[in-house]
């Protein structure tokens, strides 16, 4: 812990999970083929930092992220490895991004003729659209063109070419064969193929051996969690959780039959009974629409009661416990689990977007 924590909520994040799920990928993949470690979006709400030291030692040679600050910020750590910026890059990033190594996306010939001006070197990976509508070059004659202008561009250098499957994670395969079709064809417009070849996001890495190409983009599974239900009934291997949400519990009060509990004044207790305020709030990450989660303390589940405020939440006790008491909001305690996708489920909502809604206020720290 780099700075004092006074408040007893935290996130806790597993390396060793991290790392462990890397590695049982590698043991799927074909020696040639490498991980890209997906770190965007502050490491899946991970932490960036933390994962990246923890995806290279456990044998990744790329980072990837979405936009020019994430990648500064590693940097800013100290991390030299390849990074890969997946998404749309600014033209005021460019020469910052050929001083800092950082390897761009070109998705269009108009992007890529307005770099015209920079020095280099530029390392670059084509990103081919075969399916997915959001960026990358569509046709071959746009593709020929973009060749055309790197290959007489003295900065320019493609590193790599991707493209990204819109419904790996699903049953159907229908849109997912249509693509590779696609992308294969467009390969073929390369006189030289680039030296890393990618496709998979963590559902293809997974389920379809025959796309692990040069490399796979391994995101949301490094985290130990499933891209989807049905791809989490077809994994080859366990993947562990990285994750937990803990706070405890800072005021008990026993409450009378008939008393009201928080804003709005929802809750009435039926009883006389024990209430627990724990300091975890929507501001957290805890948002409103979670009140009829339950959270695990002495092992056991206990009801949310009432709304939950911006930082304090109320919760029902089947019987008095001490200030201090240890609460798991996502996690295991004894022999009990709450799992992120309870919460995805309860949110109408994907744990990737879950885990990108814990806030900055909550502190991140890391067991290895
Ligand atoms: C975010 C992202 C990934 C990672 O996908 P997961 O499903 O989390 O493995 C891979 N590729 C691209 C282009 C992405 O934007």
């Amino acid at each position: 812990m780099s700075q004092q924590h006074y408040r007893p909520t935290f996130i806790k994040v597993n390396l060793q999970a991290i790392q462990n799920n890397i590695k049982r990928l590698k043991e799927t993949l074909p020696t040639h083929t490498g991980v890209i470690a997906v770190v965007k979006a502050n490491g899946y709400g991970h932490g960036d930092v933390a994962v990246a030291q923890a995806a290279l030692k456990a044998g990744s040679k790329i980072l990837a992220v979405a936009t020019p600050e994430e990648a500064l910020h590693l940097r800013e750590a100290g991390i030299q490895a390849d990074i890969l910026l997946l998404g749309t890059t600014p033209l005021s990033f460019l020469e910052e991004a050929s001083k800092q190594n950082i390897t761009l996306t070109a998705y269009s010939y108009e992007w890529l003729i307005a770099t015209r001006d920079i020095q280099g070197p530029l390392k670059l990976h084509i990103k081919i659209d075969s399916g997915m509508g959001r960026i990358g070059f569509m046709d071959e004659t746009e593709l020929k063109m973009a060749l055309a202008f790197i290959r007489q561009s003295e900065g320019l250098q493609i590193t790599g070419v991707f493209t990204h499957f819109a419904t790996a994670d699903e049953e159907d395969q229908t849109l997912f064969q249509q693509q590779v079709s696609k992308f294969e064809k467009l390969l073929n417009v390369f006189e030289q193929r680039p030296a890393i070849v990618h496709t998979s996001n963590s559902a293809a890495a997974l389920i379809y051996p025959d796309q692990h190409w040069n490399a796979v983009r391994f995101g949301i599974s490094m985290y130990g969690i499933a891209p989807s239900p049905w791809i989490n009934g077809e994994l080859p291997f366990s993947l562990e959780k990285a994750l937990s949400l803990h706070t405890e519990v800072a005021h008990v009060k026993k409450v009378l039959k008939g008393s009201t509990i928080g804003y709005g004044a929802t809750y009435v207790a039926p009883t006389d009974e024990w209430i627990a305020t724990i300091p975890i709030g929507y501001a957290d990450g805890l948002l409103r629409k979670l009140h009829n989660q339950s959270v695990l303390i002495n092992g056991k589940k206990m009801p949310i009661v009432g709304r939950i405020c911006m930082d304090q939440t109320m919760i029902r006790l089947d019987e008095k416990v001490e200030i201090g008491e240890k609460v798991v909001l996502i996690g295991k305690q004894e022999t009990e689990e709450i799992l992120i996708e309870e919460w995805a489920e309860a949110l109408q909502t994907i744990p990737y977007e879950v885990c990108c809604t814990f806030s900055n206020r909550v502190p991140r720290i890391y067991s290895k």
